[in-house]
């Protein structure tokens, strides 16, 4: 049993998530702080419209044994992210059997942890597609939470429990003591980046702490000191919280056919949105030949190129602007007859509408 300050009756301490740590944001000099927060919230989020493709790692793609689940695991995955997508998100996944097809790569190395990296760091932290982007360290057969919790962070959740108005004052000592034990047997290093440590107040989305939340940990008796009314540990109840399902229809509403805006040769479109939203455009060239597409104005922007091919979104290119003097821009041979959708997340602009995308 864990020696933390737990009462009788009380659980041990579970096992808790590593979220690997997201890669830095780096600013061009005299990006003003306020510019700097918008990019900072969204810049690990998606285009929504993205199908995420997941891959199990199995033996016939030369990974180790033990990086396989069983069927009863794999399960508890494949329902977990159900979870999220029955929230009615436009986000889409598909399972796919060729790993180099997948952006997210599943395995479960017992001992390893559980964990993800966060949102778009799956593509730019993971270079190879023989590397993991999240594993699940134990057993989670009967544990689906872990799973839609691994999945939060692959949208790009943080933890909540490190939300910094939820004015938590940890008894720090009794933190690292407890995480040291098993199951977690975490280095005071870890615990401090997963569980003391506040995220800075410009990198959480909303001012309210929601310990309902599924990116929440649950904690004992005597690891919290302020508010009194968490003396007695957290418990979250379990699956996705209220504010959980308005944080994910927030940053990926549902799309529809009524969303997309026909682009038409040479002639600007207004990004007439707020930051944190997205358009979504749709191209079809009458000649085959090379094209410019690209943002005009003060705005930070993730502009996202691809082709429909049988309804089917498939990723051509993609640029990312923010927190720099430039526009997005892709240069690329599109094809007569050939349908492109074009996604531009707004990020940040100087004035509401006073940017455009044009194809030229
Ligand atoms: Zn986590």
């Amino acid at each position: 049993m864990p020696t933390n300050k737990a009462t009788a009756g009380a659980t041990a301490t579970p096992h808790y998530c590593t979220l690997v740590t997201p890669l830095p944001v780096t600013f061009s000099p005299g990006v003003a702080e306020g510019r700097q927060r918008m990019i900072i919230l969204m810049v690990k989020k998606w285009v929504n419209g993205t199908k995420l493709k997941y891959y199990f790692f199995n033996a016939n793609d030369g990974s180790p044994a033990t990086w396989r689940g069983n069927a009863a695991e794999i399960n508890v995955v494949k329902q977990a992210f159900t979870a999220w997508k029955s929230q009615g998100i436009g986000l889409e996944f598909e399972e796919t059997n060729d790993r180099t097809d997948a952006e997210i790569r599943i395995g479960f190395l017992r001992g390893d942890g559980s964990w993800s990296y966060v949102g778009r760091d799956i593509i730019d932290a993971v270079p190879s597609f023989d590397e993991r982007t999240m594993n699940f360290g134990w057993d989670i057969s009967d544990e689906i939470d872990t799973a839609i919790h691994e999945i939060g962070h692959t949208l790009g959740a943080p933890h909540e429990h490190q939300n910094p108005f939820a004015g938590i004052v940890w008894d720090e000592e009794a933190v690292y003591n407890a995480l040291a034990q098993p199951p977690n047997s975490w280095s005071r290093e870890t615990t401090y980046h997963n569980i003391i440590r506040k995220i800075p107040a410009n990198q959480v989305e909303g001012t309210v702490h929601d310990p309902n939340s599924v990116m929440h940990y649950p904690f004992g008796p005597g690891m919290i000191l302020e508010p009194a009314a968490f003396r007695n540990g957290i418990d979250p109840a379990g699956g996705l919280s209220a504010k959980d399902k308005e944080f994910i229809k927030k940053i990926y509403p549902p799309l529809t056919q009524t969303d997309y805006v026909q682009l038409k040769l040479s002639k600007s479109e207004l990004m007439d949105i707020k930051p944190g939203e997205q358009k979504n455009f749709i191209f079809k060239p009458t000649m085959s030949r090379k094209y410019k597409i690209e943002t005009f104005g003060t705005m930070d922007t993730l502009m996202v190129l691809f082709e429909r091919i049988n309804g089917q979104d498939v990723y051509m290119s993609g640029d990312d602007d923010s927190g720099t003097d430039f526009n997005s821009k892709i240069h690329l041979r599109l094809l007569k007859g050939r349908e492109y959708v074009i996604r531009v997340r707004l990020y940040y602009s100087t004035q509401g509408g006073s940017g455009s995308v044009m194809v030229y």
